[in-house]
Parts: structure tokens; sequence; C-alpha cells
């Protein structure tokens, strides 16, 4: 039995619908939170588990009976490392032999703007390691959904106000992993194995304007502002102080050059080219 988690989420729902074109429904689990988000999955015969990250009595009981697990990164940001050791503790529990865990690719970890917020996911795989199961390390790149969270819905007309200076980023789509990371789980070959998966190339913001101005015809601008003035800027339209801290610290460490790390193992894994700029932005911006 394959288990993935967050599997309502957006990463590990691309993740499950690929599965079950795999492999039969009745081999696979989910775990949940919300057991009202999984019924598509239930409907279809997909196991259904009901856990939180945060209640190791409840983690105990879904993960019984599991041979591989995928582990996806807790989007709740308090105590996550501790919400992963959890999940890792009921998985030795439970005799699980193999976890898979969805990280980051980055470079300049030491020095990164965001090496506090990141070293989540490098605690998560040193103790999947140091409890000696067998692993895979799915190292994701930023995805590239979040060039609209960055530069905004409407950046064909407002132009990019983003504190990014030159710092490149080697862009993602969430189907690109979620395809991949179901090819993983369906085949052998992947023990002990750290997979950093990236786009085949890494783009600046400068890249993303001047792409959206050839598909729309026109000129998109892109501004790097000095960081208090984006701050401000953001304060100014109300945002909550959480979101003007993410953008703040992955706008840093994109200048400072953290997420330019390109890697051909993902078009490997998906036997295709990976989803370029292009495709990704004519798309999103409906262009
Ligand atoms: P989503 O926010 O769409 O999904 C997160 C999933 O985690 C959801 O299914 C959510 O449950 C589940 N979850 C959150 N907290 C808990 C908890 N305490 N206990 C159990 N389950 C929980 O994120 P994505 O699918 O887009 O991305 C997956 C992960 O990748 C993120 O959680 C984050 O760690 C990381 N990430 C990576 C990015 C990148 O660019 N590489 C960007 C953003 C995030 P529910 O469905 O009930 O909400």
């Amino acid at each position: 039995m394959i288990l993935v988690t967050g599997a309502t989420g957006q990463l590990g729902s691309i993740v499950v619908n690929e599965l079950l074109k795999k492999i039969p429904a009745s081999e696979l689990a989910v775990l949940v939170r919300d057991e009202n988000k999984a019924v598509a999955f239930k409907e279809q015969g997909v196991n259904v588990r009901v856990a939180t990250y945060q209640d190791s009595a409840a983690l105990n009981t879904a993960l019984q009976g599991v041979e591989k697990l995928l582990l996806i990164s807790s989007s709740d940001l308090n105590n996550r490392f501790e919400q992963h050791k959890n999940v890792v503790d009921a998985a030795k529990k439970t005799g699980i032999k193999h976890i898979l865990y969805t990280g980051i690719t980055m470079q300049n970890t030491a020095t990164s703007p965001l090496k506090d917020f990141m070293s989540d996911h490098f605690r998560t795989e040193e103790y999947i390691q140091a409890n000696g199961f067998t692993y895979t390390f799915l190292q994701n790149s930023l995805y590239a959904e979040v060039i609209p969270m960055f530069a905004g819905p409407q950046a064909v007309d407002t132009g990019i106000f983003f504190p990014a200076g030159e710092g490149k980023v080697s862009f993602v789509t969430r189907q690109d992993l979620g395809e991949a990371a179901a090819n993983i789980l369906a085949t052998e070959g992947h023990e002990n194995k750290t997979y950093q998966l990236t786009g085949a190339a890494a783009y600046s913001f400068a890249d993303v304007a001047s792409t959206l101005s050839s598909l729309a015809n026109k000129p998109v601008s892109y501004t790097s502002p000095d960081p208090a003035a984006f701050e401000e800027a953001l304060k100014g339209f109300g945002l909550p102080a959480e979101i003007i801290g993410m953008s703040l610290g992955f706008s840093a460490a994109i200048k400072h050059h953290d997420f330019e790390v390109t890697d051909t193992t993902l078009e490997r894994l998906l036997g295709r080219q990976t989803t370029d700029l292009t495709s990704y932005l004519k798309a999103a911006y409906q262009l």
C-alpha cells in the first residue's frame, strides 16, 4: 500500500490523480485532515485515512499497513519540523520502510535569507535518514504558480513590482512535479536517492516581464524596488503581515540567487520536456 499525505492539497491531489492512472485504487491510501475534501477519492476506491500532523495517536492508526509513504511537507508553518517528525515517528512505529519527502532545491543554503524557514526541510531529511528509513528526497524548485502571486494577477497591465533584482528561478509546475512523484511512487529504483526537480532553465522576473510582453504584444515593465518601499506598498494594500513577510523573504532569496539550480532529472523522470515558462505564462495569464 502506498500512502500520500497532503492529498487534498494542490500538489498531493495531482500525485493521487496521476497514481490512479498507474495502480489500482485499492493499493492507494491518502492521509487527510478533512474527510469531506476527500469524497472524490473515496468514491474511486482510495483508502482515506484521517489525521493531522500534530496528532500522533491518530497518525499511529492512520499509517497502519503502509509500505511506501509520500510525506508532502506541511503548509502549516507553526512548528513544521515537529509535525514532520510526528509523521516519521508514526511511520517507524507502524513499520513503514520507505519514506519519500517533498523538500526544496536551493543553493547558498547557509547564507540564504530563507535559511531558517527552509531548515525544516533539511532537518526533516536528516531525521528520516537518521531513523534508518529507505528514503527518496524530492527536492522541488519553486512552483511556477508562485509567479502570479509575486508578479500579481494583473501583471500584464500593471507591470511587475517585486524586489528580486536579477535573481533567477528554475520555475517548475506543480503538474510536472506531481506526475514525477507518481512515476517515482509507482516504480522501483528510487531507493536512497535525492532528486533535484527543477525547470530546464532559470528565469528572472525581468525575463517573466519580457515573456509576458511578447505574449500580450505590449510592453510589460519590471521594477525591482527597494525592499522597504516594497513593504510599504504591500502594507498600503492592507495585506496580512504573514504574506508581507513571505513576499519579502522569497524576493530576498531570489535576489540572492538561491533558486537558480537547474537539473535534467525531472525531464528524465517524466520522459518528456518540462513545461516551459512561455507555455506556463500563456495559460496562467490566459494570453
Ligand atoms: P497546499 O497548501 O495546497 O497543500 C498542503 C497540504 O498539506 C494540504 O492537503 C493540507 O491539508 C495539508 N496540511 C497542512 N497542514 C496539515 C496538518 N497540520 N496536518 C495534516 N495535513 C496538513 O500546498 P501545495 O500542495 O501547493 O504544496 C505542498 C507543500 O509544498 C506545501 O505544504 C509547502 O510545504 C510546500 N510549498 C512549496 C512551494 C514551492 O514553490 N516549492 C510553494 C509553496 C509551498 P488541507 O487540504 O486540509 O488544507
